[in-house]
């Protein structure tokens, strides 16, 4: 039976992709944070181990003795906005513990004298303000953000560990949202009040920057891209992505509509606090690579993606 190592399995990508390796036979095993309470979503198969990336001895541990065939790094700060406040905290997360967690299975896989494969999760942040339209696996990494910063050091560790014999493949991956996404998300921010104002008849929400454009996908159809990564016969650099982009506030207007709201501006406040230091105005990224080598493709679309997302916000109010 072929063993799988997730980190961040507690997270919105973790739990898809424990559910989904679980249900294919795999063991599995997952990292939590010894703060995390156990989430509903973590399937009751899955084995999970207390570890912070940032602790490499524990770390370290875990990794040796699960001795995974497959490893998911999905573990670290997920939140942009986040990343502003504690720009030291998500360098050494996201950075420096992506990097720790190559080197032990590096390690292993000397040891063992059998691959271990690794996928990154990593992040269209680390293109910053990017040079090209659409952007793909040659664009350069100009991250503009402390999130984009250290997940583009982690993304050139998986080269450098890829040039040293370790299978890494780094999935550079575009937005992609859930029922499952916090509401430190503008997504589940907007989908959240969207159901909230229509279940009280009223109401408002405050945003920050409506003219950010991302390119939205469905978390499960990521976590998708990422098994078929870490299986690819050889590891490389890939851009998950829809190929779309749609503005904060094309998003708005499709939740409101999804929620049967018709004038959305009566509900939004533009909030100051909300806005960045500095912030990617556009990003949209080019699947083909994805979709040639891997044969993925995304089962689901904007309109479908929003109003999954409101659908599943109201079914929570009128519980
Ligand atoms: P990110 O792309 O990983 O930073 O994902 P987010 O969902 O946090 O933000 C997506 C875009 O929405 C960014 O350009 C934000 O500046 C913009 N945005 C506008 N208003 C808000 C808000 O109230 N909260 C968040 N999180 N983002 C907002």
């Amino acid at each position: 039976m072929a063993v799988a190592l997730v980190t961040g399995i507690a997270g919105q990508d973790g739990s898809y992709l424990a559910q989904r390796l679980v249900d294919e036979g795999l063991e599995v095993h997952g990292l939590v944070l010894a703060r995390d309470r156990t989430p509903d979503q973590v399937p009751a198969g899955a084995h999970l181990h207390e570890a912070d990336l940032r602790d490499t001895v524990s770390l370290a541990s875990v990794v040796r003795d699960v001795a995974p065939d497959e490893i998911y790094n999905l573990g670290g700060i997920s939140s942009v906005a986040y990343s502003w406040e504690h720009p030291v905290a998500t360098g050494a997360v996201n950075g420096l513990g992506a990097a720790a967690l190559f080197e032990e299975a590096w390690r292993v896989q000397e040891y063992l004298g059998r691959p271990v494969r690794v996928v990154q999760a990593s992040s269209a942040e680390v293109f910053g303000t990017p040079d090209r339209t659409p952007q793909d696996e040659d664009t350069a990494v100009r991250p503009v953000s402390p999130y984009g910063a250290a997940k583009a050091y982690a993304h050139h560790m998986a080269g450098v560990f890829r040039s040293r014999g370790l299978g890494v493949s780094s999935c550079v991956l575009y937005n992609h949202e859930s029922p499952r996404r916090p509401t430190s998300f503008v997504t589940r921010k907007i989908t959240a009040a969207a159901a909230r104002i229509a279940h009280d008849g009223g109401g408002t929400i405050a945003l920050g920057n409506l003219s950010a454009s991302r390119d939205w996908g469905w978390a499960p159809d990521y976590v998708d891209a990422m098994v078929r990564a870490a299986r690819h016969p050889t590891a490389e650099d890939f851009v998950v992505a829809s190929g779309e982009s749609h503005s904060v506030e094309e998003f708005v207007a499709a939740a409101f509509t999804a929620a049967g709201i018709d004038d959305w501006r009566a509900h939004v406040a533009v909030d100051e606090r909300f806005f960045r230091p500095v912030d990617t105005a556009q990003q949209v990224g080019d699947p083909r690579k994805a979709q040639e080598l891997l044969g993925w493709r995304r089962t689901v679309g904007f309109d479908e993606l929003v109003t999954r997302m409101v659908q599943h916000d109201r079914r929570l109010l009128a519980a």
